[in-house]
């Protein structure tokens, strides 16, 4: 039931008590949306987090990376001040040569050769300005955004089947429906809150199943009745197969796809002949054939049905053609707009969902309106009062970036995003950047790949300071509000764009003096003339996306705006939970479409050179590529390090062991990755995750090895397909230093930077070992004068330890070794508990140069639990010790797994290991 707003209302958004305030916001990081009780000291700049418990997303959850957002908020990481050429400017001159470039490029080579390319991670305002200038007022569509890396096929499916791009369910269907399938999904660790909220519902309703389609036996498997790990890309070919099976056997609602929709028929025969046979369609998904029967068969037996798909489904060739083939099921059953039933795309970012309102993509007019709908050029003209709309799609990210590379466009702005880690070919961006006339970043952090390109850098406001609002997956708006006054001279982005605008020369169209300004005319525009067109009205055209109602909102509404789902309007002042319930659509004849697909195989196979499928994907613990959740040590623990899963038999084939580094090439660029062996891959496939940029890892960028291709209709790249090798990276020797002070980049072939709770991490591995391991450690190590140092040196091992002390408490430590032998390069948990220590007493040094602890000593482990820090060997001694048998059990014991439930897959697995070694 949709909640009524006066539960909803936060009375206050700032609540004094002494010198703390509670301030609701938003969570920076993913689409779920979950909303946050912070508590913040405006004196220390020290900001706690809970979740919020009248947030309708998470109702008071938040997971590992929404609980630390309060550590990541540190200013020593911040761009603090205008920057031209690396050297401090004003703002004015920063802002003069902005546009000054700008204008002059525009006037040399017209409004084509400049570009802006945004992030999810921007505010709605923000967003809606940017988008407002380069398509309204300079005239051009190369406008567009990360965004497009994440749910453009989600966008096309929508338009294709709905006439609009809308999202028909909302959170609350998972809890009350019979058959969840999570496709293209790692729910456990991408959206956590929405996973535990499936958790919890198939806990209360034994009737719900779920199924998990996915190539990898990924943490979200733990809550699947069903597993089907389907061959990458075939998933056109999996849900073709349903619905013809449907078909088959009578199991259509043939009242509604009478009555409400076009194509059926060529569609199903479409199906039948793609996928009509089910033991081929298993064979063809390289999927047990008794198990693709019963995921079908559920199909046919559940009346409530949602579809819950993410970057499996959408980062594809065929993405959009992923997201008809599930949205075509949805309608010949009539399983839409109906409570518990219909798809739902889940967004990666938290603003996503606000780019796609105001029109964000370079093929989108703002507020849902389109370039090729009559009409919507000339009413989007008139509401701006311009008469320089861009007419026609501008060119999307990958694009983009090519016309960059080729010199088409001269200039661009890049806010708030690190295309040179997270676009597909990320080198050949790098070069495109490097070789760019002019380029420009927004950004809140000083040093990022992406940065280090630009010739001014703009500093930008952070969350805990940006004000304004933030749309989730299930269309929720929510504020965002500002904790804390401005990093140094950090501007809003909104705010950056209207005066570079206003330089332009277009001063009234840019005078926005907050936040509230712009949304305002967002929600003014969303309602203009958006009603069925009629003889009082013939401009109008009917569209989803409508918070008409919010258009005079006060500064006290907005300030205390309460989370609700879009559309807004005087009919629907409270929100809406769904759409389609009257069966009526966006299209011309009101009736959604049916799209007739045909299995097409990934942009490119694998070869004799390039035999194995690369996919990646994201990690529990991390964000994006790391700029602001690396800072945050626990977030570190869970996994490191750059890492590639290999399948048993393919690590064998291509001589890999656990722990060592492998080399890893493509067409389009290499990386180098630790060696994790596991048959939750399957044979021929690799995962490598997205997050590590050269800031934290070298040749880290898994974007250097992915290929540009995409989806024909999206423009979404295919990051799950990539044909590469893999081979065994023969490092020479390997290694770690442990540090208080930062070491910055060190001349070795591969390092990796781990910031870790009161010191630094340096992993390391190289072709060519020192000559003398002591002379190097001290020279690195002893830069302060009143440092004591020891090492042990067997150079017959070729072991080196060596470590410094001031009034002997540890201050750096370097091991090296031949190999990643356990037993020669010791365990980093302990050593993090030794770091912690004051002072260490002369046996606890011998043991560090020993490499082993001393009795008593405790090792924690690699971090399992990172909401609550607790490590695997702290879990695993908790079995022991008590005799645990389930996770609620390890919860009550070491707290792990009583927050976000993230590990709890984790855990089981542990208390299982233990099991077997027990019973053996
Ligand atoms: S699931 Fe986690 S990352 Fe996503 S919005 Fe919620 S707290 Fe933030």
């Amino acid at each position: 039931m949709q909640r009524d707003m006066s539960e909803l209302i936060y009375s206050a958004a700032e609540q004094p008590d002494g010198d703390i305030k509670t301030i609701n916001t938003t969570c920076a990081y993913c689409g779920v949306g979950c909303g946050i009780e912070a508590k913040v000291n405006p004196h220390t700049r020290e900001v706690t987090v809970q979740g919020d418990e009248r947030h309708p997303a998470n109702y008071g959850r938040l997971c590992s990376k929404g609980s630390s957002l309060g550590e990541t908020i540190d200013l020593s990481s911040r761009l603090l001040h205008p920057e031209i050429n690396n050297q401090r400017v004003s703002w004015n001159s920063a802002l003069d040569t902005v546009a000054d470039k700008f204008a002059q490029i525009i006037k040399e080579h017209g409004p084509d050769a400049v570009a802006f390319y945004g992030s999810g991670q921007l505010l709605t305002e923000d967003y809606y300005v940017a988008n407002k200038l380069m398509k309204g007022f300079i005239g051009s569509a190369n406008i567009d955004t990360n965004s497009r890396l994440c749910m453009s096929s989600a966008v096309t499916g929508h338009k294709r089947a709905f006439g609009t791009d809308t999202v028909p369910t909302c959170y609350e269907d998972l809890e009350n429906t019979d058959l969840i399938i999570l496709s293209g999904s790692n729910t456990a660790w991408c959206h956590p809150i929405v996973f535990q909220r499936i958790r919890n519902a198939r806990d209360r309703n034994p009737n719900l199943k779920v199924v998990v389609i996915d190539p990898r036996r990924t943490a979200t498997c733990d809550i699947a009745d069903l597993h089907l790990p389907i061959a990458s890309g075939a998933d056109v070919k999996l849900f073709n197969g349903l619905l013809s099976f449907l078909g088959k056997n009578s199991a259509l609602d043939n009242d509604f796809i009478a009555q409400h929709t076009e194509g059926f028929e060529q569609t199903l025969t479409a199906a039948d002949e793609d996928a009509g046979d089910l033991e081929r369609v298993a064979e063809y998904c390289k999927l047990n054939a008794e198990d693709v029967a019963q995921f079908y068969q559920w199909y046919q037996d559940t009346d409530k049905v949602m579809t819950v798909y993410s970057q499996g489904i959408k980062q594809s060739s065929s993405g959009a053609d992923k997201v008809n083939a599930i949205i075509n099921c949805h309608l010949a059953t009539g399983s839409i707009g109906k409570v518990g039933c219909g798809p739902l795309s889940l967004t990666g970012q938290p603003n996503a969902m606000g780019g796609r309102e105001v029109g964000g993509l370079a093929n989108q007019l703002a507020a849902h309106m389109e370039f090729h709908i009559e009409g919507d050029h000339d009413r989007l003209s008139r509401f701006w009062n311009t008469d320089t709309l861009a007419s026609k799609p501008g060119l999307p990210a990958v694009e983009l970036f090519d016309a960059i590379a080729d010199g088409r466009i001269k200039a661009v702005w890049i806010m708030a995003t690190n295309p040179v880690v997270s676009l597909p070919n990320a080198d050949k961006v790098k070069a495109a950047l490097a070789d760019c006339d002019f380029v420009v970043v927004s950004d809140c952090v000083a040093q990022s790949d992406t940065l280090a390109l630009a010739n001014v850098k703009l500093p930008a406001l952070g969350w805990s300071e940006k004000d304004g609002m933030v749309t989730n997956s299930e269309r929720r708006l929510s504020h965002q509000r500002a904790l804390l006054s401005p990093a140094g001279e950090s501007k809003a982005d909104w705010w950056i764009i209207s005066q570079v605008a206003r330089r332009l020369g277009f001063i009234d169209a840019f005078d926005y003096q907050s936040p509230i300004d712009i949304f305002r005319e967002h929600a003014a525009l969303s309602g203009f003339e958006n009603e069925p067109a009629s003889i009082k009205n013939p401009q109008a055209r009917l569209r989803d996306f409508n918070i008409s109602a919010l258009k005079n909102i006060s500064v006290e509404q907005y300030q205390n705006f309460a989370p609700t789902q879009w559309p807004i309007t005087e009919q629907t002042p409270k929100g809406q939970q769904r759409f389609f319930a009257d069966g009526r659509f966006y299209t011309n004849t009101n009736h959604a479409q049916f799209i007739a697909l045909q299995t097409r195989a990934p942009g490119n196979a694998v070869s004799k050179r390039f035999p194995l499928v690369l996919n990646t994907g994201r990690l529990r613990d991390q964000w994006h590529t790391m700029t602001r959740s690396a800072l945050a040590p626990r977030l570190n623990q869970h996994r490191p390090e750059p890492f590639v899963e290999v399948h048993p038999g393919d690590a064998k084939t291509y001589g890999l062991q656990q722990g060592a580094l492998a080399h890893l090439l493509s067409s389009w660029g290499q990386m180098y990755a630790r060696v994790m062996i596991t048959d939750s891959q399957q044979k021929g496939n690799l995962f490598v995750p997205m997050h590590w940029s050269e800031q934290y890892a070298t040749h880290g960028r898994m974007g250097a090895l992915v290929n540009p291709v995409v989806d024909p209709l999206s423009g979404q790249p295919e990051s799950k397909h990539t044909p590469v090798s893999v081979r065994p990276f023969n490092a020479n020797w390997h290694g770690f230093i442990l540090s208080r002070q930062p070491l910055g980049k060190l001349d070795i072939e591969y390092q990796v930077t781990v910031n870790a709770d009161g010191y630094y991490r340096y992993e390391l591995a190289g072709m060519k070992a020192q000559d003398n391991w002591s002379t190097w450690s001290q020279a690195l190590l002893l830069q302060q004068v009143d440092l004591d140092w020891q090492e042990f040196d067997d150079t017959g091992t070729r072991v080196y330890r060596g470590a410094s002390y001031r009034d002997q408490q540890l201050q750096a430590l370097v091991c090296i070794a031949p190999s990643v032998d356990e037993a020669l390069l010791p365990s980093r948990g302990w050593l993090g508990s030794v770091f912690a220590k004051p002072t260490l007493e002369v046996h606890e040094r011998m043991a560090l140069l020993a490499g082993v602890p001393t009795v008593g000593t405790v090792d924690v482990g690699a971090t399992i639990c990172a909401c609550f820090n607790v490590g695997e060997k702290t879990i695993l001694n908790a079995i022991d010790e008590h005799k645990l048998t389930t996770y609620q059990e390890v919860g009550v014991c070491c707290k792990a797994g009583t927050n976000c439930g993230s590990c709890v897959p984790e855990i089981k697995q542990l208390l299982q290991q233990s099991d077997l070694a027990t019973s053996n």
